[in-house]
């Protein structure tokens, strides 16, 4: 241990630990990509407690409005005093609650798949699963635009990663053609919906690629469970290939408003990832009172489809009064991610602080999470909005945004 005295020498020092921290986070500053936390202190649907006037959320993932339904909270609450806040244990030794398994039951039967598995988070979801399924004799085919956490997932497997320009399929299929025979096994991993671009991955033509060349496929639809698909099962549902999707990955921090994710498939696939997925054999179950409230959301999810009739008439005047201002929006015309691309950090960090004055909170998005260059205005809509309040972002987008290049 250092004496108080030997800290604050240490600390001086150029080469200690904050002296070259300080450095990188300056240079961050400089390229205007350095990030804040923000805290806020409460949600009613669309509406933000923080610490000034309040703030429209049109930069979160409640898609369908739940984050705050009471009827989430209810359920949760009842969870807690009956489970106790915390699960105390991983699954495998003594975490494993009936809530968990109800859950899962809950979500396969929702989702018409023969199992699921729960993880604490999408990310986790991502960097168990993949690196449970591949490794280093094998192959990985990811596209371009995969979210970090798929990224990572991949990189922890120890497979050859090929990273493919996005949905590019004739791409996808020359690779898989010409690396005919070179691995043991041979994973594809998409997104069904991109969660900084809006738009769908062609999974309809994926699936018979997928299986001309014996690939299996890994599918990410954090941002379509619940969402997509005439009964909100995703991006499977909304192409009607539902059998052709070897691993579903979906999350409950999203659309249903809660917390953690899970991955669908057959009995065999889950039960493989019970025992070798890391970050669900490794790691603390997740309360029950979270999986108590995710039973609540799944049942609102399949019982209030005008929650999805809402959002995508909200997601098309978002969409049409952009477009009427000069600002069209390449995608679904009626797709909850509305990507306003300004392509420098500092314009987009500028627009967003513009509408943040204004009441309005929308993601301003910089590298790395986007390509360099492609700094975004991200801006979603959601079931809790209503016609005013897109109205009143319109209006004040006019004069947020910087004037088209
Ligand atoms: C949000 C997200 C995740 C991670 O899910 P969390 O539950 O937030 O950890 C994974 N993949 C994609 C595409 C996402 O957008």
């Amino acid at each position: 241990m250092l004496a108080a005295s030997d800290h604050s020498a240490e600390t001086a020092a150029p080469s200690s630990l904050d002296g070259a921290l300080s450095q990188e986070l300056a240079q961050l500053e400089r390229a205007g990509l350095r990030r804040r936390l923000r805290a806020l202190h409460g949600r009613a649907g669309a509406r933000l407690a923080d610490h000034g006037h309040g703030l429209l959320d049109f930069a979160s993932n409640d898609y369908l409005g739940l984050a705050s339904d009471p009827r989430l909270a209810d359920a949760a609450a009842r969870a807690l005093r009956t489970a106790g806040t915390g699960s105390a244990a991983a699954r495998l030794i003594a975490g494993n609650h009936e809530l968990h398994e109800q859950l899962e039951l809950a979500l396969a039967r929702f989702a018409g798949a023969e199992a699921a598995l729960l993880f604490p988070s999408g990310y986790m979801a991502n960097v168990g699963a993949i690196p449970a399924l591949v490794g280093h004799r094998d192959a990985i085919y990811s596209d371009v635009l995969n979210h970090a956490s798929l990224i990572d997932g991949c990189r922890l497997s120890r497979a050859d990663v090929h990273v493919l320009p996005h949905a590019d399929l004739e791409t996808l299929e020359r690779a898989l053609e010409r690396q005919r025979g070179r691995y043991r096994r041979r994973l594809i991993v998409v997104e069904g919906i991109y969660s900084m671009n809006g738009d769908l991955y062609p999974l309809d033509a994926l699936v018979p690629l997928a299986r001309r060349h014996d690939a299996w496929i890994y599918l990410d639809d954090a941002h379509a469970m619940g969402v997509l698909g005439p009964n909100g099962r995703g991006t499977g549902e909304h192409w009607g290939v539902t059998d052709g999707v070897d691993v579903v990955m979906g999350t409950l921090g999203k659309a249903c408003g809660v917390a953690g994710a899970f991955v669908l498939g057959s009995r065999a696939l889950i039960d493989f990832l019970t025992n070798r997925a890391r970050a669900f054999v490794y790691t603390t179950a997740s309360p029950p009172a979270i999986a108590a409230a995710a039973l609540a959301a799944l049942e609102i999810v399949a019982q209030e489809p005008e929650r999805r009739a809402r959002l995508r008439a909200n997601a098309r005047r978002l969409r049409s009064g952009l477009a009427a201002r000069g600002w069209p929006v390449e995608g679904l015309e009626d797709g909850h991610i509305v990507p306003l691309v300004i392509g420098a950090s500092e314009a987009t960090m500028c627009a967003g602080a513009a509408l943040e004055a204004a009441g309005f909170l929308v993601g301003a998005i910089r590298p790395p999470t986007v390509p360099d260059g492609t700094a975004r205005l991200r801006i979603t809509a959601s079931a809790a909005h209503d016609a005013q309040s897109i109205d009143a972002l319109l209006d004040v987008l006019g004069a947020a945004l910087p004037s088209r290049p």
